[in-house]
């Protein structure tokens, strides 16, 4: 990765006019995206992802504001003639053409002569995991296998950027595990700028240096995964992503003196059935568990807080078994936690 821009989005607002009124869909978004990044564009479903794409690739155009490809403005260029290509969730493959002749696609509009595009067919081929399949026809694959070859065909010309649009959103989850750390180390392997667009918070966490969670429209924050995970900026992004337990008003103010509203991870937090000693670096509450979930590594506790609110903790089990975390149901337990581990989020 370099410290090149790649990508830049100016004040990019994209709005679709109807006559039930105007969707903002894409509400005054900035960003930069660097050279060789891998970087996803993380939210649900309608915050405007697949838009942002769109209009980077070219396929739709901003309502106002600029879209720079490596320093140039390409607004208002065709997608052809932008160094772009895009892979999309349901891979598009051309059914009647061969695994081979599908991934020399681009090859061939340019006019490369066939030798040598079965040579770099195969090369992508070998780089996706799928050599010897050239002759196959897409019919003959699985869903992972067509994926990989959508992936092969859209890198064959080499493109500066790589687009994704949800690209393992068809596969069961093993799968999509699988393919999240070959797409990664794909894209170590060629440096080719990745954008790549999940509603899955999982997937962006496991897979980017960056991301940037989206709500209807707009940018709530841009980080990598750990900056995003552990201080969430806002209270959208710690409920969006992973786990969190949000306290404010009354309840904040008895656990740590201010009525500001807080995050804290589950998983920061220690159940404990005695009343035990913590230190001064500790925040504490009492509870009630409400609800146990045995979940083989690990057990989620909903507590009920004594004076109103709850938290979810999470806790490894170590030593317990399911019987052990079972009988925790209805028991008061007290909860601490480092004060480190809180974070204000506003709102
Ligand atoms: P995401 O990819 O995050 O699910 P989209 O970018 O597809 O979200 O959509 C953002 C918003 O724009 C949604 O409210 C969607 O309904 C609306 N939208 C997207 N495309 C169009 C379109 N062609 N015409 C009208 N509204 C659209
Ligand atoms: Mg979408």
């Amino acid at each position: 990765m370099s410290d090149k821009k790649a990508i830049e989005l100016i004040n990019v607002c994209r709005v679709f006019e109807s006559a039930s009124g105007n969707v903002n869909a894409v509400d005054n978004v900035s960003l930069e995206i660097r050279d060789g990044e891998f970087f996803s564009l993380l939210g649900p479903s309608g915050s405007g992802k697949t838009t942002s794409l769109r209009m980077v690739a070219g396929f739709d155009r901003p309502t106002s504001g600029q879209i720079l490809l490596y320093g140039k403005d390409v607004s208002n260029l065709p997608p052809y003639e932008r160094d772009v290509n895009t892979v999309f969730q349901d891979y598009a493959l051309f059914p009647h053409m061969t695994v081979g002749e599908n991934v020399a696609y681009g090859l061939m509009i340019k006019k490369i002569s066939k030798p040598d595009r079965e040579k770099s067919a195969e090369e992508m081929l070998d780089l996706v995991q799928l050599p010897g399949f050239s002759g196959r026809k897409p019919s003959q694959l699985s869903g992972g296998q067509r994926q990989r070859v959508a992936l092969a065909r859209a890198l064959i010309n080499h493109p500066k950027v790589l687009l994704l649009d949800e690209p393992l959103g068809a596969l069961d989850l093993k799968l999509r595990q699988q393919m999240q750390v070959e797409l990664k180390s794909i894209q170590k392997r060629v440096g080719i700028t990745f954008i790549f667009v999940t509603h899955d918070q999982e997937e962006a966490l496991t897979m980017s240096d960056r991301i940037a969670v989206f709500n209807q429209g707009r940018i709530e924050q841009v980080g990598t995964p750990a900056e995003i995970y552990e201080h969430p900026a806002t209270p959208f992004v710690a409920n969006f992503v992973g786990t969190s337990n949000l306290i404010s008003g009354e309840v904040a103010k008895r656990i740590t003196g201010s009525e500001a509203r807080f995050s804290v991870r589950p998983e920061k937090i220690h159940l404990s059935k005695t009343d035990e000693k913590f230190d001064a670096d500790m925040f504490s509450v009492g509870g009630k568990v409400r609800d146990v979930v045995y979940l083989g590594l690990y057990t989620r506790y909903l507590v009920e807080l004594d004076g109103g609110g709850d938290l979810v903790v999470v806790e490894q089990n170590l030593k317990t078994t399911s019987m052990d975390v079972m009988q925790a149901k209805d028991q008061k337990v007290s909860l601490f936690w480092k004060k480190e581990h809180i974070r204000y989020v506003g709102g």
